[in-house]
């Protein structure tokens, strides 16, 4: 138990199913989903939108299929994608067969809109023989009230098949962000869902940023600098919010997860630092103080903060990546001793 046990997260036993080359569930890291939004049909706008979303951190994509010239496009896109792509699918149960022909990783169905159930069997059929996954995708609001008095709202209890959660319908980046924070964030602490999407009415990187930034608020997944800072008051010794947005902006590159910390004055400076790899705390006459793991280290005069804290980061990155590369040629090594 961790000294917050309130914290900690015992995320539900699922069972693993692989999206091309990403494992979901069984025990995986919670997985980031984002959906296109540009016209299918136009490869090149939706390859550039992907690639948007890769950079920003996306493990797997979906892109709506919704006629012909969708299917047709997505052998392109398939191609071109860095991430598994999953073929949303309503109504027209022959896109399935073609997406899985144009090789989406995933089939999305809705069983209940696919049609009969020969054709949600040729689905299968399809999915099967292409080793494709399937998703069975179920809106709360397409839902049949009869199902729902039949059966409850207990899923995941039900199955071990792992799960995609999301708010459908939240709103824009802010209003979005705060009802899926609180949708997905109670699921998430209860241990549910081994793969999200935040669906907002924003573009779809902003889409991956926030899903990241709720992982990381939860202590399930880390990537990227992880600032903590304060909100400031009439103590600060130094600007917080601008310096914040500035380095927020400097570091959003950065893929190494690390915890910064970025505090107005010597209340909660500390304190904070402690618990992070950088901490930063405002001092009065311009002695700053900066932390590395958690020790006073040294203090800072200069006006440059931002810069001065860009250049710790990128340092400690550099030192994180070079410790993971040596850990895992020494791994490597010991396979290789072993299987002599
Ligand atoms: S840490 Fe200091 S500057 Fe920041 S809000 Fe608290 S008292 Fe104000």
């Amino acid at each position: 138990m961790s000294i917050r046990p309130y914290r900690d997260i015992v995320r539900r036993k699922s069972r693993q199913v692989m999206v091309g080359p990403v494992p979901v569930g069984g025990g995986a890291p919670i997985n980031v989903q984002t959906m296109t939004n540009t016209l299918t049909a136009d490869a090149e706008a939706t390859i550039a939108q992907i690639r948007r979303c890769e950079e920003a951190g996306v493990d797997i994509i979906r892109v709506s299929c919704p006629d012909e010239e969708s299917t047709r496009a997505l052998h392109k896109i398939v191609k071109a994608s860095k991430v598994p792509i999953v073929a949303d699918i309503h109504f027209h149960y022959k896109r399935a067969l073609e997406a899985a022909d144009a090789g989406a990783a995933c089939l999305r169905i809705n069983p209940g809109n696919i049609g009969s159930a020969e054709r949600v069997r040729e689905v299968v059929k399809a999915a099967r023989d292409h080793g494709v996954s399937m998703r069975i995708g179920v809106n709360a609001g397409s839902l049949e009230k009869d199902l729902l008095e039949k059966y409850g709202q207990q899923l995941a209890d039900a199955c071990d098949y792992p799960l995609h959660i999301g708010v459908t319908e939240a709103g824009g980046l802010r209003t979005g962000t705060v009802k899926s924070s609180i949708g997905l964030g109670s699921l998430l602490w209860a241990g549910i869902g081994d793969t999200i999407r935040v669906s907002l009415s924003a573009e779809p990187e902003e889409e991956v940023r926030v899903g990241y930034e709720m992982l990381k608020a939860l202590g399930l997944r880390h990537r990227g600098v992880n600032i903590i800072s304060c909100p400031s008051c009439a103590r600060q010794q130094y600007d917080v919010i601008r310096t914040v947005e500035a380095l927020e902006k400097r570091v959003a590159h950065i893929t190494t997860p690390m915890t910064v910390s970025v505090i107005g004055c010597v209340v909660n400076g500390p304190g904070e630092a402690r618990e992070t790899d950088i901490g930063f705390t405002g001092g009065g006459n311009d002695t700053h103080q900066v932390y590395i793991a958690g020790v006073p280290h040294h203090r800072l005069k200069d006006a440059n903060v931002v810069d001065h804290l860009v250049e710790l980061i990128e340092k400690k990155a550099a030192e994180i990546e070079a410790a993971k590369s040596k850990d895992s040629a020494e791994e490597a090594d010991r396979h290789r001793t072993a299987a002599e």
